[in-house]
């Protein structure tokens, strides 16, 4: 199994790349579904909510009255405390349990709208961030949702930049075109990247490193900082430092355009278990080419990922 995560501000055109992925086979988990579901009437969830904010956030027919709501949650920030605590619970829940759910080879395409703001991005194989411009957001907003002006505006405005959505993306893909530009994007993206992740993935080999020397990159250094926060969610507390390490880390110098990090564990019992975690996490490792490759280097499955990771005990 394998989950890509996608996002993209209010109106960008994740439904588009979702219906494209889910047609190729993707197995959908909308976040947003899920949060309305899990307050739908009769639940534990609404009665909590009840219980927390009182009566009056309920409609006449005892369904959740969402402005009131937010009136009685937003108002501070004890408030928004209280609702997270009740909701992100049961929408964690809720998606590990259609997670779990789903076949053994599922590809898990989690549509999460707010994935930025809310630091979920180290937690997938794969990021995918679709793009629109503000501007061209709040058009098709208001013209074709038929949202109101104002309310647009401040959604928008609310939500996370693009450029702390270009650095957690793994793929951008810009929807400034067609519906069908959008659309032929993401049949690109599934068929170039994400079935290749998921075969290597799933035969546990990595995907061959590029070995042409490169002008440096300044997007090395935000890679590097996307690919250490992944395997900091992956390892947590078996690694004791992680880094970005090697010739991409140096800012100027030319170089193969491969991310090497460095991950260093207290002992070698925490290094097969590091090892262990990798594996299991879509970095397998690197197969030693007549015996050059050290121990313990590994690779990603993920063929637009190139990193080469250097697990090591602490001297
Ligand atoms: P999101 O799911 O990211 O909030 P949608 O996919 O619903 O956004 O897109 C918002 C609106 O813009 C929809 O009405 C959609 O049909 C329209 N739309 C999406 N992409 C384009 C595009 N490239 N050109 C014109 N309209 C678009």
């Amino acid at each position: 199994m394998i989950r890509v995560g996608l996002t993209g501000g209010i109106g960008a055109g994740k439904s588009t790349v979702a219906k494209t992925l889910v047609a190729q086979g993707a197995h959908h988990i909308d976040a947003d579904r899920i949060a309305r579901e899990v307050v739908e009437p009769g639940t534990p969830g609404l009665a909590a909510l009840v219980d927390a904010f009182g009566p009056e956030i309920l409609d006449s027919h005892g369904a959740l009255n969402r402005p009131a709501l937010a009136a009685r949650a937003f108002a501070d920030e004890e408030g928004v405390k209280k609702l997270n605590a009740i909701t992100h619970p049961l929408i964690g829940a809720r998606t590990q349990e259609l997670t779990a759910a789903a076949p053994a080879d599922a590809v898990i395409l989690h549509d999460v709208p707010l994935l930025v703001e809310g630091n979920m991005a180290p937690f997938y194989d794969a990021v995918i961030v679709v793009h629109a411009d503000a501007e061209s957001r709040l058009h098709r907003l208001v013209s074709l949702r038929g949202m109101d002006d104002a309310d647009a505006r401040k959604r928008i405005e609310a939500q996370a930049s693009d450029a702390q959505r270009r650095a957690v993306a793994d793929i951008w893909l810009d929807n400034s075109g067609t519906p069908e530009e959008l659309a032929e994007q993401a049949l690109q993206v599934w068929n170039d990247r994400v079935l290749p992740l998921r075969e290597n993935h799933s035969r546990g080999v990595a995907a061959p490193l590029p070995t042409a020397v490169v002008d440096a990159d300044p997007a090395w250094a935000v890679i590097g900082t996307r690919v250490v926060n992944r395997l900091w969610a992956l390892l947590g507390a078996g690694a004791k430092r992680i880094e970005h390490v090697g010739p991409t880390a140096e800012p100027g110098t030319p170089a193969p355009p491969v991310i090497d990090v460095a991950v260093i564990v207290a002992d070698d019992a925490a290094a097969d278990e590091a090892a262990r975690l990798l594996y299991a996490g879509g970095f397998p490792v690197i197969d030693a080419e007549g015996g050059v490759t050290p121990a313990r280097t590994h690779g990603a499955a993920d063929p637009g990922r190139p990193v080469r990771i250097h697990l090591r005990v602490e001297d």
